[in-house]
């Protein structure tokens, strides 16, 4: 049997017995009964007039004691976004905190920040994996974070040969990388087949190998 397809990133929750799912709710969402979810604040949260930090903080906390939430995300720094750097870095090291203290993986949204990103797990001796979602750099950045440790995840930026992620995928380790739908209709199965075709492997060792990095980061 073929292991199933992991989508690490997704905003839409789907049952498929050939599909594992890291479904990202907000926090006011409630935890549906069955599946994987991560809670986080995301960056542009920061900006908000009615943010609360200490308030959300707290709710993020209970939210991810759920066995079912794997991971904290997404949580990071974007610096295309208006809000301020110095909240959303604030922000970011909380939660860097958080997932150190609960033991729960972090989903990243990285914006134009990898050098911060790295400075800050590296200040915070973050020992928990990060996977980075999204990502569309270069060989540059693909061997500057995974050198860090930092998983990769792309999405259906590699449906597009005209993207620079299109060139450089095949620079990513194998055993750092995830695939992800994130707000796409694209199906994960369409960016297996493109990421396979591209690696030049057959889409059953993929799935392998990222069922395998999966199951390493979360058991
Ligand atoms: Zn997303």
């Amino acid at each position: 049997m073929n292991p199933p397809f992991v989508d690490i990133h997704t905003h839409t929750a789907k049952s498929d017995d050939d599909l594992v799912q890291i479904v990202n709710l907000n926090l006011d969402q409630p935890r549906p009964e069955q599946g994987y979810y991560s809670y986080g604040i995301h960056p542009w949260e920061a900006d908000k007039a009615d943010f609360q930090m200490e308030t959300a903080l707290q709710h993020l906390e209970e939210r991810l004691t759920n066995p079912n939430v794997l991971a904290l995300g997404e949580a990071g720094l974007d610096k295309m976004h208006k809000a301020n750097l110095e909240q959303q870095v604030e922000l970011f090291e909380r939660q860097i905190e958080l997932s150190e203290a609960l033991q729960n993986p972090m989903i990243l949204h990285d914006v134009k920040s990898h050098n911060e990103i790295i400075a800050l797990r590296k200040k915070h001796k973050a020992q928990q994996p990060w996977i980075l979602h999204g990502f569309s750099g270069t060989e540059q950045d693909i061997k500057q974070l995974i050198g860090q440790g930092i998983y990769l995840s792309v999405g259906e930026s590699l449906l597009h040969p005209e993207k620079k992620i299109y060139k450089s995928f095949k620079y990513i380790d194998l055993d750092h990388l995830f695939l992800e739908t994130d707000m796409a209709k694209t199906g994960i199965e369409t960016i297996y087949n493109e990421a396979a075709k591209l690696l030049g492997i057959d889409i059953v060792v993929l799935q392998k190998q990222i069922f395998a990095n999966f199951a390493r980061i979360f058991e």
